[in-house]
């Protein structure tokens, strides 16, 4: 009987290893990953917001849209929403 104890041992010890690098795999952040932001898209709206629920954002009357960080800076001409410099 205690010669199938290193077996399991090394079984749990490869399990923890598998589970381990599992967990630990999402947690690497992509570097070609798109961040998004949200803007309201109104005609006197400057800012974007990483935060759908800001208070800057809540004083949306038109449509909030949610569009890629680079978009919010190049194709809507938006700077950072002053709650969340
Ligand atoms: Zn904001």
């Amino acid at each position: 009987m205690i010669a199938k104890l290193p077996k399991i041992a090394f079984i749990g010890v490869l399990f923890f290893f598998l589970s381990g690098f599992i967990s630990y795999k999402p947690s690497v952040p992509a570097k070609s990953q798109t961040t998004y932001v949200y803007i309201c898209v109104t005609e006197n709206s400057y800012a974007y917001h990483f935060d759908y629920y800001c208070r800057g954002l809540k004083q949306c009357k038109g449509e909030k849209r949610k569009v890629s960080l680079s978009d919010a800076k190049g194709k809507y001409k938006r700077k950072i929403c002053g709650y969340e410099d």
